[in-house]
C-alpha cells in the first residue's frame, strides 16, 4: 500500500481488528501500538528478544528504539503519515535489546474511528539486520574491487617493469604500456598474439612456452633470468616471474608475468666482483712473500733461541694464515660466479674424510673440545676437496661463534638415501629471522658485527653453492643463546653405482 491509498480502505480495518492483530503478531518480529500523534508508545512486543519489550506507555520511545542517525528520518515519515492518515513504512536502524545496531522494516497502520480520526497506530516490524549487513558487505566489496581495479591500472601503467598475461594457448591477453613501448607496438597489434608472433626468437618463445606449461602443471610460480640483445639498448639482462592465476575451481586459467630489466644491477655486480677479484689477486703476491719472510725469520729466531721474537713471529704467521683464508674466500667467490669452479666428482668414503677432518682439526684448533661421533662407511660421488672445504668452514664457524672451552659436535648419518652431516656448537646461536639468510653472499648477522667477530659473510655462501652443486641441501637450526647446528646433505651412492665407478 502507498501513501495515496484511500483512507476508506484503511477504515475498514478496525472491523476485523482482533484477527488482523493476531495475524500480524504471528508473522512479525515486532508489533507495536502508538498514540495518534506517536508521542506515546503504548506497547511493544518483540519475538526472539530482538528489541526489548515495553508493557507500559512510554514517551521516550524514540531514544530507546531508534538509532540516532535515523531519528529525524523516522520523525519525518511519521509526520507525513499522520498528515495523510496513510500507512507509515520505513526501513531504519534500531537499537537492539543486546545493545547492537539492527535494521527493521517497519509498517504502521492508522486505526480510524467513525469520523475518520486516528485512534491509534498499529505497527509491525521485521528484523532485516542480516539482509542489510549482507547488502552492505556486498557494496563494500564492490567498492573495494573497483578501487583495486583502479590501483592495478595505475600500477601496471606507471611501472617501468614489463607486466603481461598469457592464456593457456600462450597468447598474450594483457600487455602493459612499458612492454608495448619496448616492442614498439600498439595494444591491438600485440594482444591475442603468441610470443613468436610478437617477434620473440624461436628459442626464446619456446623457452617461455615450456615455462608456462610448467606453471600450469605445478600450479607454482617460476622465476628466471634471461639475457638477449635489445634493438636500441644492446644486450640486456631480464629477471622474470610467471605466476599462475586460478579460477574458482582452483585450476590455472591464465599466467601473469612480470619482467624487470636488471642489466644495470648485473653490470654493477660484475664490476664489484671484478674489483674484489683483482684486489684479492694483487694482495696474494705480497702476502705470499711476507709469509715466507715470516717463516724464515721464525726459523732463525728459533735457532738463535730468541723466544720473544719467535713467539711474535708465530702470532704473525697465524694472522697471515687468517688473511690468506679470507683472500682465498674472495677468490673462490669470484671463481664460482664466473663459472671457473669445477666440481670434480669421484667416489669416496665420507667416514674416511671425516676422520681426516678430525685429525686436522685436533692438530690446528686448541681453543675448543671436539666430539666426532663414529661415522658409518658412507660412499658419495663428490669432489673430496670441496666437501672438505665445507666441513672446515662449518667447523671454523662453530669455533668462531662459540666460547673458548666449549665443545663442537660433528656427526654423520644416512637418512632417506642421503648422507647428513651436522656440526653443532654451544655458542651464541642465531635469530629466527637471520636463519634463512645466512647463506646469502656477504650476509652477516648484526650480533657478529657488534661483537667484533671478523668476517665477510662469504663462508656459508660458498658452502651453500658447493653443496647445491653436488645435489645436496644445507641449512641451520638454532636457538639463540643455546648454540646452532648446521646441516648439509649429499646423495649417497647405491651399491651398484660404487662398483661401476671404482
Ligand atoms: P663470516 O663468518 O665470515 O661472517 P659466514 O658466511 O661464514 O661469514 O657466516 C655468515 C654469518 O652467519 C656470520 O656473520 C654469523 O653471524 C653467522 N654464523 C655462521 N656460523 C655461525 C654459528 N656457528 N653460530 C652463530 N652464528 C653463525
Amino acid at each position: 500500500m502507498t501513501e495515496s491509498e484511500p483512507a476508506d480502505r484503511i477504515k475498514r480495518l478496525p472491523d476485523s481488528e482482533e484477527r488482523f492483530r493476531a495475524l500480524v503478531t504471528a508473522t512479525s518480529d515486532v508489533v507495536y501500538r502508538m498514540s495518534p500523534d506517536w508521542s506515546i508508545m503504548h506497547h511493544l512486543e518483540s519475538s526472539d528478544g530482538f528489541l526489548s519489550d515495553t508493557g507500559e506507555p512510554i514517551a521516550d520511545w524514540i531514544d530507546k528504539y531508534i538509532h540516532q542517525t535515523d531519528q529525524q528520518t523516522v520523525k519525518d515519515a511519521i509526520r507525513q503519515a499522520i498528515i495523510n492518515k496513510s500507512i507509515f513504512q520505513l526501513e531504519h536502524r534500531v537499537l537492539a535489546a543486546d545493545g547492537s545496531i539492527g535494521w527493521t522494516y517497519s509498517v504502521a497502520v492508522p486505526l480510524l474511528d467513525e469520523k475518520g480520526e486516528i485512534i491509534e497506530w498499529f505497527g509491525s516490524a521485521r528484523d532485516v539486520t542480516d539482509r542489510k549487513k549482507t547488502e552492505e558487505a556486498l557494496l563494500h566489496s564492490r567498492g573495494e574491487t573497483e578501487q583495486q581495479k583502479r590501483l592495478n591500472e595505475i600500477i601496471t601503467t606507471a611501472t617501468p617493469d614489463l607486466v603481461y598475461m598469457f592464456d593457456l594457448d600462450y597468447k598474450f591477453t594483457f600487455v602493459n604500456p612499458a612492454l608495448l613501448t619496448m616492442w614498439g607496438k600498439t595494444w591491438d597489434e600485440a594482444v591475442g598474439k603468441t610470443l613468436l608472433e610478437n617477434g620473440y626468437e624461436p628459442w626464446h618463445a619456446e623457452m617461455h612456452e615450456r615455462e608456462i606449461d610448467e606453471v600450469v602443471a605445478t600450479k607454482k610460480p617460476i622465476r628466471g633470468e634471461v639475457s638477449f640483445p635489445h634493438a636500441v639498448l644492446g644486450r640486456r639482462v631480464y629477471d622474470y616471474i610467471f605466476t599462475p592465476v586460478f579460477n574458482a575451481q582452483g585450476e590455472v586459467e591464465s599466467i601473469a608475468g612480470t619482467t624487470r630489466d636488471i642489466s644495470d644491477i648485473k653490470e654493477n655486480e660484475q664490476r664489484k666482483n671484478d674489483f674484489i677479484s683483482m684486489v684479492s689477486h694483487e694482495l696474494k703476491t705480497p702476502l705470499t712473500s711476507v709469509i715466507s719472510y715470516v717463516q724464515i725469520s721464525k726459523k732463525r729466531a728459533d735457532q738463535s733461541k730468541d723466544t720473544i721474537a719467535a713467539g711474535m713471529l708465530e702470532r704473525a704467521g697465524k694472522q697471515l694464515s687468517k688473511m690468506t683464508r679470507m683472500i682465498n674466500g674472495f677468490l673462490n667467490v669470484s671463481r664460482l660466479e664466473s663459472g671457473r669452479i669445477q666440481i670434480d666428482h669421484k667416489p669416496f668414503d665420507l667416514a674416511v674424510l671425516m676422520k681426516e677432518v678430525y685429525e686436522d682439526t685436533l692438530a690446528t684448533i686448541f681453543s675448543h673440545a671436539f666430539e666426532f661421533e663414529p661415522c658409518p662407511e658412507t660412499w658419495v660421488n663428490a669432489d673430496r676437496d670441496k666437501i672438505n672445504q665445507v666441513f672446515t668452514n662449518l667447523i671454523s664457524n662453530a669455533v668462531k661463534y662459540s666460547p673458548t672451552g666449549s665443545t663442537v659436535h660433528v656427526a654423520c648419518e644416512v637418512i632417506g638415501g642421503k648422507a647428513r652431516v651436522s656440526v653443532r656448537d654451544e655458542g651464541m646461536g642465531i635469530n629466527k629471522e637471520d636463519l634463512p639468510r645466512l647463506f646469502e653472499r656477504y650476509y652477516r648477522v648484526k650480533e657478529a658485527e657488534i661483537n667484533h667477530i671478523s668476517g665477510f659473510g662469504i663462508g656459508l655462501y660458498l658452502c651453500a653453492e658447493l653443496v647445491k652443486r653436488h645435489g645436496g641441501d644445507i641449512w641451520a637450526e638454532s636457538e639463540p643463546g643455546h648454540g646452532s647446528t648446521f646441516y648439509f646433505t649429499l646423495p649417497v651412492m647405491q651399491a651398484g653405482e660404487q662398483h661401476e665407478m671404482l
